[in-house]
């Protein structure tokens, strides 16, 4: 009789080491585990799709599975959603089905509703599934408020934060730290070209019984490639590692330079985090933050809370899905936002005549990400000096960013709309000018991104049409100070 085999259903964990459920599947099956990913159609069909970040998840999924090649194992990436994937798949089989199927846990509206679904398809299937905590390092179940209220989530930061760093201290969540030791040094291993022995038992050619190829992933690049117009970084868990590693250096200066745009202090672990490529677990390994006090004023201990910020709005997402579609406070569901199209597409392609605000949003669509002060700026911008909807920003973020990932991207736009939980108060604006001559008071990160600035003095560059000589620039769109106003008066009128 064939022995026995389990699948692992990669979703947001596109890596091998310390991946929970992956390991759980290969310690039951004695190595003999295999991959796969299915493309689901309606994650495809999605309004906020964007080429440059699929190509890079493709990329990542190319690294993944050249990986699991490497280590004697197999990933087959499907052209279907996982309910037709999984029936497709083990029509194919000239084997029995497998005993287990294996995925990590995923906190998204969309994805818990497909996995409950997925996972009451394969339990009448006779198909055990075992799922694991990956994505975040608490999870959101795990964290409640001591009170036994109905509401009993948290909905503001700081006492978020306090639980987190307490729980952070207890022998389960140490663990869930220290057993990244292993899953490190392997990645150290694979940096430094050491010959890594296979540990997988079994690819899919031993099981499937058609000759036909079904694998997608190399198709989906090909056809992915002309669509992608930037320059995209290195993919993958090896990728993630070094980005990792570079950053050791940098994390105890983090608190004094996360926020100048111009000065590269900060991790840029985003688009691997959002991937799986690396998890916050193995962050805080490298990092050695495992002991770290709620309320340090370090560097290590600044970088830590942005890492909790993003668990926070995971937290949020997870207890109040509608923030996907609505403003999580109710009061500022019905604002009168002008949505002038006009401004829309000049503040999208960076004409808005405010330096900062443009040389973000042509970082934003030549290189796919932004530094996380001037995503304040731009967001605040767009709401309170263009009076346009967060949502359209949101949506056109999600567009460009490699890194757009739906409960930080939310949670950042709900933040600068005054809109979400926690957030930013609405008569808070941000002025474009200071802001500029506070974080770039050089004008370095304005001459980079809009180089025909590039001879102005930075007397000048914040706000070019104050130059005496005449604006060299494009003519602001909007007068701050007049706007403000309006958007006072816009937050006024929202529902009591
Ligand atoms: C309007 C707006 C939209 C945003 N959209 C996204 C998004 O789509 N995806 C995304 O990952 N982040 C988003 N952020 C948060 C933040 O800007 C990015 O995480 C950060 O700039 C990524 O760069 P980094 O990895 O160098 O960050 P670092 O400063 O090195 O921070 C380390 C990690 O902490 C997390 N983090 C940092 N700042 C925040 C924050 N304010 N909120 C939540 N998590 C944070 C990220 O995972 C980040 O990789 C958004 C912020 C705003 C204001």
């Amino acid at each position: 009789m064939a022995e026995s085999f389990g699948i692992h259903w990669f979703r947001r964990d596109l890596r091998v080491a310390g991946n929970p459920a992956l390991k759980w599947n290969w310690k039951q099956n004695q190595g003999r585990t295999l991959g796969v990913f299915f493309f689901d159609s309606k994650f495809l069909a999605r309004p906020d799709f964007s080429h440059h970040r699929f190509g890079f998840f493709l990329n990542t999924l190319k690294a993944l599975q050249t990986e699991l090649r490497e280590l004697g194992g197999d990933l087959l990436v499907l052209d279907s959603g996982p309910e037709q994937g999984f029936d497709y798949l083990l029509s194919l089989l000239k084997t029995r089905p497998p005993t287990h199927v294996t995925f990590n846990r995923d906190y998204e509206p969309f994805a818990r509703e497909r996995d409950s679904k997925i996972y009451r398809k394969l339990d009448q299937l006779g198909i055990s599934v075992h799922t694991e905590r990956d994505h975040l390092l608490i999870e959101p179940q795990e964290l409640k408020k001591d009170d036994s209220k109905p509401q009993g989530f948290y909905q503001v930061y700081t006492p978020f934060s306090k639980k987190w760093f307490s729980l952070l201290s207890q022998d389960e969540f140490q663990n869930r730290i220290t057993t990244q030791k292993e899953s490190l040094s392997y990645l150290n291993k694979r940096k430094n070209g050491n010959k890594i022995e296979p540990i997988f038992k079994l690819t899919w050619s031993d099981l499937i019984k058609k000759e036909e190829r079904i694998d997608q992933l190399d198709s989906y690049i090909q056809k992915t490639s002309t669509q992608v117009t930037i320059p995209l970084p290195e993919a993958g868990s090896l990728a993630a590692y070094q980005a990792l590693t570079l950053f050791k250096s940098k994390v105890d200066h983090y608190l004094e330079k996360r926020d100048y745009p111009n000065d590269p202090g900060t991790s840029h672990l985003s688009i691997y985090l959002k991937n799986g490529s690396i998890t916050p677990a193995m962050v805080l390994y490298s990092l050695d933050l495992k002991n770290e006090k709620w309320g340090d004023k370090t560097g290590r201990n600044q970088f830590l809370k942005e890492i909790v910020w993003r668990e926070f709005y995971y937290h949020i997402l997870y207890h109040q899905p509608n923030v996907e579609h609505e403003a999580f406070l109710s009061q500022f569901r019905n604002l009168k936002w002008e949505n002038r199209e006009d401004w829309f597409e000049a503040w999208k392609q960076g004409k808005t005549g405010y330096p900062i605000v443009d040389a973000g949003m042509r970082q934003l669509n030549t290189t796919g990400w932004m530094h996380n002060r001037v995503r304040m700026i731009v967001a605040s911008f767009l709401c309170k000096d263009l009076l346009i909807s967060w949502q359209w920003g949101e949506n056109y973020f999600m567009k460009q960013l490699l890194d757009g990932d739906l409960a930080p991207n939310n949670g950042g736009w709900q933040w600068a709309a005054s809109t979400g939980c926690d957030p930013q108060p609405y008569f808070r604006i941000f002025n474009p000018t200071l802001q500029s001559e506070k974080f770039d008071p050089k004008g370095e990160y304005i001459k980079k991104f809009l180089p025909e600035l590039k001879n102005i003095s930075p007397d000048w560059l914040h706000a070019p049409w104050t130059r005496p000589e005449g604006n060299p620039y494009i003519s602001p769109i909007v007068d701050h100070q007049q706007q403000k106003v309006k958007a006072l008066d816009l937050y006024k009128q929202r529902n009591t």
